[in-house]
Formats: C-alpha cells, sequence, structure tokens
C-alpha cells in the first residue's frame, strides 16, 4: 500500500500549528489580559520614549474627566452605522454618568479617545482578537519620569446586538477612565466580561463599580 506521504505531511504541519496557536496562547502570561496596546497606533513624539502599556486594566492616566470620544472607524461588515455607534456609546456614557452622579464622558469630532470598530475575518484574527469583544489600549508618553500625554483607543472587535454593543462600550469605557478588571458578580468591569459568550450574567455599571471608580478618583 503506498503510504500518502504528502497529505499526511499536510496534516501534521497543521496539528502542529494548532498546537502552537494553543500552547503559545496558554504560555503568554497576558493572555488573560490582551488589552494592550499596538506600536503601529501609537504616535511619537520626537523627545520622548512611549511607555506601552502592555497589560489589561485601567489607564496609567486615570480620573480625565470628561473624557471626549470620538467614533473614528467602522468597518462595513459591521453593519452599523456611525449613528448607531455613537448611540451605543452615549448610552454607554449615560449608563456611567447616571450611577456616578457627574459627567464624565462628552462626544467630540477631536476627542483623544477614538472608537474603532475593527472588523477582522475570523481567518485572519489572532487568537488574541478571536477572544475578546472589545479593547482599550494607551501609550503613555513620558519625558524625564513625568508623564507628557497619552494616547488612548478603544478597539470593538465584536459584539451580539446594540444592548451588548452598549455594555462592552461601557466595559472599555471604565478602563479609560482607569479602573481595572473586577470579581464581582454582575460587574460591568468584570474580567471575563468582553470574552465570547461570557458576558450573559453582566447587567450594567453596579454599585461595586461606583465605589472602585470613587476611591480611584477621591477628586470627582
Ligand atoms: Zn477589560
Amino acid at each position: 500500500m503506498k503510504i500518502p506521504f504528502a497529505p499526511l505531511g499536510a496534516v501534521l504541519s497543521v496539528l502542529a500549528l494548532f498546537v502552537w496557536m494553543f500552547s503559545s496562547g496558554r504560555n503568554d502570561p497576558s493572555a488573560v489580559d490582551s488589552e494592550r496596546p499596538l506600536a503601529t497606533s501609537v504616535a511619537t513624539p520626537t523627545d520622548d520614549v512611549p511607555v506601552l502599556r502592555e497589560q489589561t486594566g485601567g489607564s496609567a492616566v486615570p480620573c480625565v474627566v470628561p473624557l471626549g470620544w470620538r467614533i473614528a472607524r467602522v468597518d462595513e461588515p459591521f453593519d452599523l452605522s456611525r449613528t448607531e455607534a455613537r448611540a451605543a456609546f452615549d448610552k454607554a456614557s449615560i449608563l456611567w454618568e447616571d450611577a456616578v452622579g457627574l459627567v464624565l464622558f462628552s462626544n467630540e469630532s477631536d476627542g483623544a479617545l477614538p472608537v474603532r470598530f475593527v472588523y477582522e475575518d475570523d481567518q485572519e484574527r489572532t487568537q488574541e482578537q478571536s477572544r475578546f469583544a472589545g479593547m482599550y489600549r494607551e501609550a503613555v508618553h513620558t519625558q524625564e519620569g513625568k508623564v507628557t500625554s497619552v494616547t488612548r483607543e478603544i478597539r470593538i472587535y465584536r459584539f451580539d446586538g446594540l444592548d451588548n454593543l452598549v455594555k462592552v462600550a461601557a466595559h472599555e469605557l471604565g478602563h479609560a477612565l482607569g479602573l481595572g478588571h473586577s470579581t464581582v458578580p454582575g460587574s460591568v468591569m468584570g474580567e471575563e466580561f468582553v470574552r465570547a459568550d461570557r458576558s450573559q450574567g453582566v447587567y450594567g455599571v453596579q454599585p461595586g463599580d461606583v465605589q472602585e471608580l470613587r476611591s480611584l478618583c477621591p477628586e470627582l
């Protein structure tokens, strides 16, 4: 019997690729927290060194309010108009503002927090992207140890209807305010929240989320 060497080799190669993808995801200590900035999204002023925040969690420059945001990109396959995208982020900011009782965000055409709806074909997604609905990313620029500026960004990769999008938006806006992940059940800042199919138990901004923000930003 002739051994089907080439097809077998191809199958083994694919298997090896899967093993590699799986193990690299497992071994990467930041695989759980991969809301990290991309170097390509970082503006680099000539004099300073941008410090990439390669960790999930709150902004290194928290409590900047009102935080100006804008819808900067909505890829066509989302089938979402810019008006709908803006409405979802408006609702998300109102969730926070109603809970906290303060103006925390503003929609501005030149807002420093661009929101990008980035659609990538499943085949082309990295493991990291395929696990997350959204990401908050930033690069902090420093000079002689002092923060001179921060480049922020929210990316949305997927959502399951507009209500779900509002919650994903509220989660990422919470990071932009400076909040990290919460272990309190139902918290909008739940670590697993932006993972696929794990957002069912999330109801919105909870008293615990407000408490976290108040202790992080006592000056508010
Ligand atoms: Zn998060």
